[in-house]
């Protein structure tokens, strides 16, 4: 006879072929539709995702949850079906709270600010896109009511992207880690700067591409599971069991675009790889974390990808793939170089000491415009200020300051933090890991990725979405989410590039 469990766990298979289908649209509407069909294809998906809601929060699913209540409360709470269980719950929960008229108005609202965004974007025009942001701060406000009582306003919003974590919790990060961000900096800027200047020449884009490809094929992307594809905002997207895909983007000029991002978007796949494989059409194998997800691909983009041992292995091929532009270049110039850091504006252009600086910006102001302390009209100004603050450059428009960002435009406040959660996470594991495979480096230079991937996979992907983030961290390297490991890591990088 079907258990309850099993009754539950087909309704939410089902509900998940729907999320599958949304995500295969997106997919094809970023790589392949043409331009003509973006109307239509707004109405396709905005079915599939109505009709997603409706199985998502329905009265039959609601009963289910009622009828598994006591059996669920003799379980193991670490239990696959304990977990899955108060992950369905809090996600019921989450959609029923919210009135679909809330739903539609904040959908329609989002739909004409991302093209106020765009336009006000390219033409440094804050004021045109103030009453769309100021409506969609008033919208996110009204929704995180909904979840009242609540510690903090902000609370419900952050929970959205980083289930389980509330804003005094990520306050108390931050507030560790700004001090020491800042010291570092002003010591790494009174040093002599390194020279970039060899990454800012002509590069093929067709050796650029392969030679991705041949680094993620070592990392352990499965091309059988996956394909990559070009795109101006790269991405990576699951549509269930063997069907990972990613995408970069490739600047002729510039070799450093297309590199991180093709290894960024690769650790995304391998954890969404990982998942899935084990965990096939159950709502576990979807990582709702993105601090987690964004600890796997920061960890391939950076741990590995700008580390010593890495290049020592692959910097031989680039440089007979550009003879002419690296030939000249040692490798220890070209670590320097992709190891630079400056402080700078944008934020999706910023190195690895500045860049959580970017993040506690944004949150702070977030919170602020939550808490009705900030007005929005009163924001570039705020901006403006904090950047002079933290990193000692002052943006001279809008366009590379408040506007930069795509996310406020798209309603999500709460996002942000989880880019700079993600890198702290990452160190966590990084310390872990050299733990258990004492000889990491030496298998880099060797060119041997297996034994991290395998680590990885057993440790974190298998897990999918059963853990939160917190408990995820705290279950592997015994601390809870701790900016100290990634400091450490910091420091001791740039001690060396810089001679600090
Ligand atoms: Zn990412």
């Amino acid at each position: 006879m079907e258990s309850k469990f099993d009754k539950l766990r087909s309704y939410l298979a089902e509900a998940l072929d729907l999320l599958y289908v949304t995500g295969l649209l997106s997919w094809d509407q970023q790589t392949n539709m043409p331009p003509n069909g973006a109307e239509a294809r707004g109405q396709i998906t905005g079915t599939i995702e109505r009709l997603l809601h409706l199985r998502a929060s329905s009265p039959e699913l609601g009963q289910m949850l009622e009828d598994l209540k006591s059996e669920v409360n003799n379980l193991d709470p670490d239990s696959d079906d304990a977990r899955l269980y108060k992950v369905t719950l809090r996600e019921y929960e989450r959609r029923t709270k919210v009135p679909p008229e809330l739903v539609t108005e904040l959908a329609e609202t989002i739909g004409l600010a991302y093209s106020s965004w765009e336009k006000a974007k390219a033409e440094n025009d804050f004021p045109t896109f103030k009453p769309f942001l100021e409506k969609i701060v008033e919208l996110r406000r009204t929704y995180a009511k909904l979840f009242a009582p609540y510690d903090h306003i902000y609370d419900p919003l952050l929970a959205e992207f980083e289930p389980g974590m509330k804003t005094a919790d990520v306050k108390e990060i931050f507030n560790a880690l700004r001090p020491q961000q800042v010291e570092l900096i002003r010591e790494i800027t009174a040093k002599p700067q390194v020279d970039d200047a060899p990454l800012t020449q002509h590069f093929d884009p067709k050796k650029q591409w392969d030679f991705g490809v041949e680094v993620i094929t070592k990392f352990g992307y499965d091309w059988k599971s996956g394909r990559l594809d070009e795109v101006v905002h790269p991405f990576t997207i699951g549509i269930g069991k063997g069907d990972t895909r990613i995408t970069t983007r490739i600047l002729p000029e510039y070799i450093g675009s297309g590199l991180f991002s093709t290894m960024h978007e690769c650790g995304h796949a391998l954890y969404d790889m990982g998942a899935s494989e084990k965990r096939a059409r159950t709502i576990l194998g979807q990582i709702r974390s993105l601090g987690l997800h964004e600890s796997q691909s920061r960890l391939y983009e950076n741990l590995v990808g700008r580390s010593l041992p890495f290049w020592q292995h692959f910097y031989p091929r680039l440089q007979s793939l550009f003879p002419s532009q690296l030939g000249n270049v040692s490798l220890e110039a070209f670590y320097k170089g992709i190891n630079k850091v400056e402080p700078s504006l944008i934020r999706i252009e910023a190195d690895e000491a500045t860049y959580n600086l970017h993040i506690m910006l944004r949150l702070e102001l977030e919170i602020s415009l939550m808490e009705g302390s900030l007005e929005v009209v009163d924001l570039p100004e705020a901006w403006n200020a904090r950047m002079k603050e933290y990193l000692g450059v002052t943006p001279t428009s809008d366009s590379e300051g408040v506007l930069q960002d795509v996310h406020w435009s798209h309603g999500y406040f709460g996002y942000f933090s989880t880019y700079a959660l993600g890198n702290l996470i990452s160190l966590q594991w990084w310390e872990k890991i050299y733990q258990d495979i004492p000889d990491l480096d030496d298998q880099f230079r060797r060119g041997e990725f297996g034994a991290l991937l395998t680590w990885l996979r057993e440790n974190i992907h298998y897990h999918g979405a059963k853990f939160d983030a917190q408990e995820l961290v705290q279950k592997i390297t015994g601390s809870k989410i701790d900016p100290a490991p990634y400091m450490r890591y910091l420091r001791n990088k740039y001690t060396d590039i810089y001679g600090l």
